[in-house]
């Protein structure tokens, strides 16, 4: 088997897929390399409403199968494999199954948002329980949420639910939140937010769709059903990067740093989407990111074959 490709990239999700576009039509020699199902962890919501184009929105498997099928018909092939490390020097990656040589890399592997891991949460995730307020913010109007977390994250989507919810309850396990003073003096000041303090969400219920959330208090040690149409777990990000740990530069917590052309500390090893530091994590600007990842590694290898 021949493993060397001038082009590899990690993960099809959207971030990837379109790199994958871009470098197919620029006649790169491209694999994709795919741990799980292409289309990433938008295929964890069922529509879409904020993607330019369709107006009330597209369901994620349509879209994502158009993106697929653009690719696939560039002759863009696909790789069902898990990638394990990265060698710089020699140009490798590693992979559960083998190694691979490039002449460029694209990392596209994503993020994940961390869950509660309580009752309810799984099975209401898509019907009530939420990890975006930017994404289910609109489907929330004139309703009642709960959010959960202390930091920063939670301070940013308790403000913008203001503008659709009625009612916007802030739970967080401290007495103190953890959100910067300025963001908890913008939280305080709007009328829609409460906080529910030491305390934590144990239990998530409902029929349908959420009608509750079991909040235990950590100082009485008590329980009650605090009704509500959907709760936002917003309790952290975290870049699927820890197989590229040592091998270039990321924040503390992991998001990979890059520049204007998505290239990142190592020769050649460019990177899009929610894996690298930026201020939106979204479908739309993760394709973009893509598109300049793809732009930069042709240029990239058109430069050192001249
Ligand atoms: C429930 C939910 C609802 C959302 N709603 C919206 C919305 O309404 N609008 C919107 O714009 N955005 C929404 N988002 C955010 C959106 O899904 C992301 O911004 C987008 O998917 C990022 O694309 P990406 O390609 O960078 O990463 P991902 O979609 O995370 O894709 C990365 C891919 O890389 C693969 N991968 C990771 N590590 C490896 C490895 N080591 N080897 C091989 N493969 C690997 C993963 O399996 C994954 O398929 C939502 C997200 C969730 C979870």
């Amino acid at each position: 088997m021949d493993n060397k490709r001038d082009l590899i990239i990690i993960g099809a999700g959207p971030a990837g897929l379109t790199a994958a576009l871009y470098a197919g039509r620029s006649r790169l020699d491209t694999l994709i390399i795919e741990k799980m199902a292409t289309g990433g962890r938008i295929l964890m919501s069922e529509a879409i409403e904020n993607y330019p184009g369709f107006p009330g929105g597209v369901t994620t498997v349509e879209l994502i199968g158009r993106m697929e099928n653009q690719v696939k018909d560039l002759g863009i092939k696909f790789e069902n494999d898990e990638v394990t490390g990265l060698d710089c020097s020699g140009s490798k990656i590693i992979t559960s199954g083998g190694e691979y040589s490039f002449g460029a890399l694209i990392i596209a592997s994503g993020a994940h948002y961390r869950k509660l891991n309580v009752p309810g949460e799984k099975e209401y995730t898509g019907r009530g329980v939420s990890y975006c307020a930017t994404c289910d913010g609109p489907f929330y109007k004139g309703k009642k949420v709960v959010l959960v977390g202390g930091g920063n994250a939670v301070a940013e989507e308790a403000l913008y639910l203001t503008r659709f919810a009625d009612s916007v309850s802030v739970v967080h396990r401290r007495q103190e939140m953890r959100a910067s003073q300025i963001l908890q003096e913008k939280m305080r000041k709007e009328k829609k937010i409460n906080f529910i303090l030491s305390s934590l969400v144990n239990g998530i219920n409902g029929g349908k769709s959420v009608e509750s959330v079991r909040i235990k208090d950590l100082i009485s040690g008590g329980e009650i059903d605090f009704a509500c149409d959907g709760v936002f777990v917003c309790v952290g990000y975290e870049p699927e990067t820890q197989f590229l740990k040592g091998k270039i530069d990321m924040d503390e917590a992991g998001f990979i740093i890059t520049d204007e052309a998505m290239l990142t500390s190592a020769e050649g090893v460019f990177a899009c989407g929610d894996c690298r530091k930026k201020s939106l994590y979204q479908v739309i600007n993760a394709c973009g990111d893509g598109a300049v990842a793809a732009d930069s590694a042709y240029k990239f290898i058109a430069d050192r074959s001249r």
